[in-house]
């Protein structure tokens, strides 16, 4: 382990590896100080004239760092993150070098980025990418064995200026958020003038770790991050014994590492523990400001690989590496602060806050029902597909869960507005009709896909693998979206002489009645559900290519992120067409894989055992005369699942030649039936890839 001595404790060096604002305060003027504070905190611009102040400050950290390049990180769309390292040298004419850094390489970069996604953005004569620096989220050091680099978070857009990454469209949805966060804001008589809003995010990350070993001896996992084959061992999840229980000690001794490689980064992880099935696990962090805790995630998602490597362990980030078991998500755990500080999902002690705090729920039911297929399509994924709607994951059906409490507010609100029996005390803002709400509103219900949970909603449908940036920009937008529409209505109604929390009750007893079919407070994993759901018209879209069918050309959602300056026309229909060329190029590689592991792998061994099983009984009948029936039906049975697989092989070559990826997934499907039959079959020594069994437990 690095960086870490006896005496130390973590907050010694948590954040070493970062040029937070504590450490910017020894290497800043006051000005360019303030400056930066003020572009951080509260969203105003970063003067011009202190770049060059920052750039050298930076790099005079980054060198006592050891740090001898300097990068602009960014985030392209194929999901991962991305960086070009350049050296701080220039030759200084006499023989030697100077180290340099300026003001301008801070805030721009040009890597020759001609290939990633742009989906049909960038023409190949005109194929550059910029990048631009983030000043919210701070730079940082990432270490290497023989070296250090800095690391500067950018957003990466194209020659004529539209987004070719995660972050700059959530930069611009939280600043879509914020505006009318402040509207309502001032609505309700909080000040908001030079004051934002922002979200805040907390996304727990769940993956697998399994042995190198098994790891490498594996096609399908070293080329698809997923099992395409393997036979369910007799235990594998069903006695919950795995759930929060006591932490192995090799994986105790990666955790212990990984907490300390992401403190350094002065990422605030905070829980740890086993989770539902063997061999898997959760991490959670303290929740952020959006936009940080975003870059934080992508960060944790590549530490994870990092330290794992050093234990001879292989982290497993995909949705779905085993079949059969659970798959891995990540809990988006989403929340607004208001231009007041205050979290405005927190219920609160007085109708004041109440009456805030349930427009905020309103808002959020009449955005998710809204925006229902958009908000499915912002997490839809090859990976993804083998997850949602499968038992233990959320389905794709989305509802919202407010528990029986806050139902029963709403439900309130829908008759017209309780009255709170026991305020007595004049109300600040007269919202009498408002019901009181009881402390704890919640319960837990681990099925939903949309939760609220106490002070935030946890959106649990983002896969383990991706950026949470894609959902939180759905969320941002069309939570931003359901607000204009309140906002504009009350400000008519009450500019027209009407009473506020007169039109306030008004406008969310309408969205009540038109939004309420969202909530479902029971199991959401159950048939009758679904049975419900269809009937309250509630779409269900299975699989990536139904859900981005049912966006791409919608024309109310073009419309939405265009209204909210979000995503242009252009940029809304390159992002839909990457994501369709990156689902069919997964189930592209993992139909060749199988194929291959088939063809080169389990045939020959389930031939050759065949032969034995021939020879045996020929032999046996030669000496002895006898029959061996049994041993004639189990060379039957291996025999025919061969033939079976051989011909399932037929046929995903087939729909490989037609490149038609559902042919291809339900071939596979149909593959994967006889080849773990197989493995049941035939002789452990001979059979060539690592078991469920052994992966899960060892
Ligand atoms: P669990 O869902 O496993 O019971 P918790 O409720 O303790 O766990 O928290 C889960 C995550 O939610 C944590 O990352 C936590 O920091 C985050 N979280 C808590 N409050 C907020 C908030 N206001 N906004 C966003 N995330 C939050
Ligand atoms: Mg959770």
């Amino acid at each position: 382990m690095t960086g870490k001595t006896d005496i130390q404790t973590v907050a010694d060096y948590y954040g070493e590896n970062v040029f937070n604002l504590k450490t910017m305060r020894n290497y800043l003027s006051d000005k360019a100080y303030k400056n930066l504070v003020a572009a951080t905190r509260e969203g105003g611009c970063i003067d011009a004239s202190i770049a060059d102040e920052v750039a050298d400050a930076m790099k005079t950290w980054a060198l006592s760092k050891g740090a001898t390049h300097f990068t602009h990180w960014f985030q392209p769309l194929t999901g991962s993150t991305a960086e070009k390292h350049d050296s701080f040298i220039e030759p200084d004419l006499e023989g030697g070098v100077m180290l340099k850094f300026s003001g301008k390489e801070l805030i721009k970069g040009e890597p020759d980025a001609s290939s990633f996604p742009s989906g049909g953005l960038r023409a190949t004569f005109e194929a550059r990418g910029y990048t631009a620096w983030d000043p919210t989220s701070p730079a940082f050091i990432k270490e290497g064995e023989n070296g250090a680099t800095l690391c500067i978070p950018t957003a990466f857009y194209s020659y004529h200026g539209e987004a070719l990454d995660k972050k700059t469209p959530l930069l611009r949805s939280v600043a879509a958020l914020s505006k009318q966060v402040c509207r309502l804001a001032e609505l309700f008589g909080i000040d908001s003038k030079n004051k934002r809003a922002y979200a805040t995010l907390g996304p727990e990350q769940e993956y697998f770790l399994v042995d190198k070993d098994f790891y490498e001896a594996r096609l399908d996992l070293l080329q698809t991050g997923r099992t395409l084959f393997g036979k369910t061992p007799a235990k594998h999840q069903q006695m919950d014994d795995h759930y929060f229980g006591a932490i192995k000690t090799r994986v105790m001794s990666f955790m212990a590492e990984l907490d300390h490689e992401l403190w350094i980064m002065g990422i605030p992880s905070k829980t740890r523990h086993n989770e539902v099935c063997p061999a898997q696990f959760e991490m959670a962090p303290v929740f952020e400001e959006q936009n940080l805790s975003v870059d934080h995630n992508m960060m944790t998602m590549e530490i994870l690989k990092k330290v794992a490597e050093r234990y001879d362990l292989v982290c497993l980030l995909h949705e779905k590496p085993f079949a059969g078991v659970n798959g891995s998500g990540k809990h988006n755990n989403w929340s607004v602060v208001g231009p007041d500080d205050k979290n405005w999902l927190t219920p609160g002690d007085n109708p004041h806050e109440n009456a805030k705090f349930l427009t905020m729920i309103c808002a959020l039911m009449k955005a998710v029902d809204t925006y229902a297929p958009m908000l499915r399509a912002a997490v839809a994924s090859a990976g993804n597909d083998h997850r949602l709607g499968a038992n233990e994951a959320p389905p794709a059906i989305l509802s919202i869960f407010l528990g029986d409490q806050l139902y029963d507010v709403i439900e309130q609100i829908e008759q017209g507005g309780a009255k709170s029996s026991k305020q007595t005390a004049p109300l600040e803002l007269g919202v009498t009709s408002l019901p009181s709400l009881p402390r704890d509103v919640t319960d837990r219900n681990r099925t939903s896909p949309f939760a609220f949970t106490g002070n935030k909603f946890e959106f649990r449908a983002v896969g383990s693998n991706q950026s949470c940036a894609g959902a939180n920009v759905v969320l941002n937008t069309i939570v931003a979206d359901s607000l204009d529409e309140i906002c504009t209505k009350l400000e008519t109604e009450v500019k027209g002489g009407k009473d506020f929390n007169e039109v306030l009750q008004g406008v969310l007893k309408d969205i009540v009645k038109k939004h309420k079919k969202i909530l479902f407070n029971g199991d959401n994993y159950t048939e009758a559900w679904h049975e419900e759901a269809l009937k309250r018209g509630l779409p269900n879209l299975k699989n990536t290519p139904e859900a981005l069918d049912a966006v791409k050309k919608n024309e109310e959602y073009i419309a939405l992120f265009e209204r909210h300056k979000v995503l242009s026309k252009v940029e809304f229909a390159a992002r839909n067409e990457i994501y369709e060329e990156q689902y069919h190029a997964i189930i592209k590689i993992e139909s060749d894989v199988a194929l291959t592991m088939v063809k080169t792998e389990v045939i020959p061994v389930a031939l050759e055992y065949q032969s034995t099983l021939a020879g045996t009984i020929s032999d046996v009948a030669d000496a002895s005369g006898c029959k061996l029936p049994q041993t004639m039906e189990l060379l039957k049975e291996v025999s025919s699942e061969t033939e079976k697989a051989l011909e399932y092989t037929k046929k995903l070559e087939t729909a490989i030649e037609k490149e038609d990826s559902k042919e291809m997934i339900s071939a596979m499907n149909a593959l994967r039936r006889p080849i773990d039959k197989l493995e049941g079959l035939l002789p452990y020594e001979i059979w060539p890839l690592p078991s469920y069994a052994e992966m899960l437990f060892l």
